[in-house]
Order: C-alpha cells, then sequence, then structure tokens
C-alpha cells in the first residue's frame, strides 16, 4: 500500500488534489464538519463547508485527482513530540547503542517507515544514538528517497559524568560505549553542542534529571546552572532548538531559568514549578513520554523487567507522579504534547498513537484536547505552527484520512487499516483505495 516515498499525486508545485465528501477534524479546536479540502502541491489550497464539490464527481475532474471520502474523517496527520527513530524496538539501552552502525542506518530508516505507516507525518527528534543518524534519515526523507515523517534531526544526548547515557564502566571508560555525549563543565558543553550543529543537528537535547532504570534517580538534576546556559546559549546563536530530559522538579525549573522550550517528562514538577512554568507558558511544551512509564512498569516482564521489582516499583511511583502532574499542568493550560518514548521493544515505533488514548483516559483530557495535543501542539512543536499541524488554508497538506469518528473513539487512531490515506507533503504515502478499503472493513 505504501509506495516507499516516491509519492502519488502533486509534487511541490504540480497538480492538485480534492478531497471530496470528508468530515473535517480540523485541530482548531471545532467539531468535525463536513466539506471538502483542495491540495494544491504540497499545501492546502481550499477548505470548504458543505455540500457537493463545484468539481463534481469522478476520478479526474477538473484538473484534480478526486478522492470522495464516502464520509471518513479527514485530519492532521499526527506528530510525535519525543521521537527517537534510532530506538530500533530493541529490548533495552545496550542493544540500541551497541549496534553496528551500517546496520543501525538502515534500521532507523525502517523505523521511519513504521512511524509514517501510523500516520505519523511528523515528529520531534529526542535523541540519537550515534551522532548523525537521525541527520541522515532526515535528509533521506526530505529528498523523497526513503519514507519517513517530517522530522527535526537531533544528536545524542548531552549528559553528565553519571548520568542517564553515561553507562560505561570505570575500566573502559570509552566514549562509545554511552549513548549520550559526557561533558563536565562549561567548555565541554560548547565544544559539544558546536560539534554536534556542524554534523547538522536540528535540536539538542540535555539530559537535566536522572532516570530510575539508570545509575541515577529521576529526582535529581546533576547538570549545573553554567553548563546549561552554556548549551542555551551556543545553541540560540546557531538558531537552534533544546530540549531536555527533565524528570526531577529542579530541571523543570532550570528548563523554564534557561529558556528550555521542550521539556520531556516533567513528572516530579512541584508547585512552584508550576507556577513558574503557567508564567510563561506561552514558551514552553511538555510532552511527558507517559507510554515509557506505563509500559516499563507493567508490560516488560517479557524482557526481564519484572513488575513487582525495584525498578518497575519506581516506575509506578512516577506514573502516578506523572499523571497528578499532568492534570494539573492541564488545568492550568500548559501545553501537553504526545509523544511516549517508543522505540523499546515494550514501547514498539509504530504504536505512537497509544498516547492519545493514554491521554483521554489517565489524564483526563477530551478527545478533541487530546487529538490537538497529537497535531495543532504538534505543529508548533516542530517550530511550524503557522504551517503545520491543522487544516488550515495555507497550511502544509501533512494528513490523513481515518475510517470513523476519532472523537467517539480515539483508539481507532492506533489501527492501520483505519489509516485509509496518508499524505505527507501533498504526497500520498498511503493511496487511498475507498471502495475496496472500506468493503472489506465492513465485511
Ligand atoms: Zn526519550
Amino acid at each position: 500500500m505504501a509506495d516507499n516515498g516516491h509519492g502519488y499525486g502533486n509534487g511541490r508545485d504540480g497538480g492538485q488534489t480534492l478531497f471530496t465528501n470528508v468530515r473535517i477534524l480540523d485541530a482548531t479546536g471545532e467539531y468535525p464538519y463536513t466539506g471538502e479540502v483542495l491540495v494544491q502541491g504540497n499545501r492546502i489550497k481550499q477548505v470548504t463547508r458543505g455540500g457537493s464539490s463545484r468539481f463534481g464527481s469522478g476520478s479526474s475532474s477538473g484538473g484534480a485527482t478526486v478522492i470522495d471520502g464516502m464520509g471518513a474523517t479527514l485530519m492532521p496527520g499526527m506528530i510525535d513530540a519525543h521521537l527517537h527513530l534510532s530506538w530500533n524496538n530493541a529490548p533495552g539501552i545496550d542493544p540500541i547503542q551497541m549496534m553496528e552502525l551500517e546496520e543501525h542506518m538502515l534500521v532507523t530508516m525502517e523505523m521511519a517507515k513504521l512511524v509514517l505507516d501510523a500516520g505519523f507525518t511528523g515528529g520531534r527528534g529526542a535523541a540519537a544514538a550515534k551522532p548523525r543518524l537521525d541527520v541522515v534519515a532526515k535528509k533521506f526523507i526530505n529528498q523523497g528517497r526513503f519514507p519517513g515523517p517530517r522530522y527535526l534531526a537531533a544528536g545524542p544526548e548531552i549528559t553528565t559524568v553519571g548520568g542517564l547515557g553515561d553507562a560505561a564502566p570505570s575500566h573502559i571508560p570509552h566514549e562509545g560505549l554511552n549513548l549520550g555525549l559526557v561533558v563536565s563543565g562549561p567548555e565541554e558543553v560548547r565544544r559539544t553542542v558546536r560539534t554536534l550543529i556542524k554534523y547538522g543537528v536540528d535540536s539538542i537535547k540535555l539530559n537535566l534529571s536522572g532516570e530510575a532504570i539508570t545509575g541515577m534517580g529521576a529526582e535529581e538534576t546533576p547538570m549545573s546552572e553554567e553548563e546549561v546556559a552554556m548549551a542555551v546559549s551556543e545553541a540560540r546563536c546557531r538558531n537552534k532548538v533544546v530540549s531536555a530530559h527533565a524528570r526531577s522538579s529542579g530541571s523543570v525549573k532550570q528548563c523554564i531559568r534557561h529558556g528550555i522550550q521542550n521539556i520531556y517528562h516533567a513528572s516530579f514538577a512541584d508547585e512552584e514549578a508550576l507556577d513558574m512554568l503557567e508564567a510563561v507558558k506561552d514558551k514552553h511544551f511538555v510532552a511527558p513520554g507517559i507510554a515509557w512509564l506505563i509500559n516499563t512498569a507493567r508490560h516488560a516482564e517479557q524482557w526481564g523487567i519484572k513488575p513487582g521489582s525495584p525498578v518497575t516499583m519506581e516506575y509506578e511511583r512516577e506514573l502516578e507522579m506523572c499523571v497528578e502532574t499532568m492534570k494539573k499542568m492541564h488545568r492550568r493550560g500548559i501545553r501537553i504534547c504526545i509523544g511516549g518514548d517508543y522505540g523499546f521493544a515494550w514501547t514498539p515505533q509504530g504504536t505512537n498513537a497509544k498516547d492519545i488514548q493514554t491521554f483521554v483516559e489517565m489524564l483526563g483530557f477530551s478527545p478533541m484536547e487530546a487529538i490537538m495535543a497529537a497535531t495543532k501542539y504538534g505543529g508548533e512543536i516542530m517550530c511550524m505552527g503557522d504551517e503545520l499541524g491543522m487544516i488550515k488554508e495555507g497550511y502544509l497538506a501533512d494528513m490523513i484520512l481515518v475510517d470513523g469518528d476519532p472523537i467517539a473513539n480515539v483508539r481507532i487512531l492506533q489501527e492501520k487499516d483505519r489509516l485509509l490515506a496518508i499524505m505527507k507533503d501533498g504526497q500520498f504515502h498511503k493511496r487511498p483505495q475507498l471502495q475496496e478499503q472500506r468493503r472489506r472493513l465492513t465485511a
């Protein structure tokens, strides 16, 4: 079904595609309405409410390819705020890190396809396992040589000695064993950030807190103010964005003090951190990565992480905190994005839409709010909020056609057969074959 990225359809300045007879879920917050969407080149040219088209029906009319949606829902492609395309569904960090580079590059492209196949047309890289995996993946995706989401490329996480991502034993103090780039002091931070920018990353990722599954606890905040400030200023002067792994309350406050836009996890943010964040809520996004907490605590026994063991008890405790904290943030109007830290065996790539269900069932989001967390805020977290993440005239044509009503049941977004079409940048990754698909689904 997928066409391996070479694309049917419009081309950047070429033809037109008209979706008729669709329910438009535009992700502005408005309830879905019946209408038509005309795509020209890679952008949405026209959104028309109601009735039948001036183009009429038929497979090609008025110069446009006409897709009769037969009442299916047309919505923006989903966007994952915490994507690791080089996390390859392996059973842990070590097999990801130790994979040879050549295999790793190819596997990264496989992951990119899985994510796009699942209706995710965009994602913000949250860290790469090796310095150039994200950069090269993004380049080949953008050149149309491999299928994958629109992507902001990250480098490896920058971490402190002994922090998350520094797992090298004392007798083998070799950098390459680590998932993170280990720094100590502002000058090392400066060199590391500059090096990653030289390699072509869009986003700098800092590990500002620990992580239960590693040696340093989630509530520790190991990076100094001077180190954080250096990373941010070096990124900023080259127009790069910064993200942070920030589970502890102290690390969330560091993000706010230093203007780090993209705060991952934030489970243990205390009232003071919430007050600080609310005061500048237009500047930040929070992505809790909640699937990692749930699945590591409850669904990873097959991979040796037993429920009831000390590490899963820690994740249960954090999950409880995370749920409380996210509910508070949501009430305060802080923008929360989906993105579950997918890419481990127990959080496989391609299941990313599970987050939407979790936001509804555990965090008290309405279905509309959860879908907007995956679309509108996704466009914003990609730094493309004025042209990505909603169905609006002038916006980029990243859309999915869904069989059914995701507002009535957000779970259907996890069913690949329900994704009748996947369009990215005006090109079909998955071309609709509506008659056949719907006949099969209703059979
Ligand atoms: Zn992550």
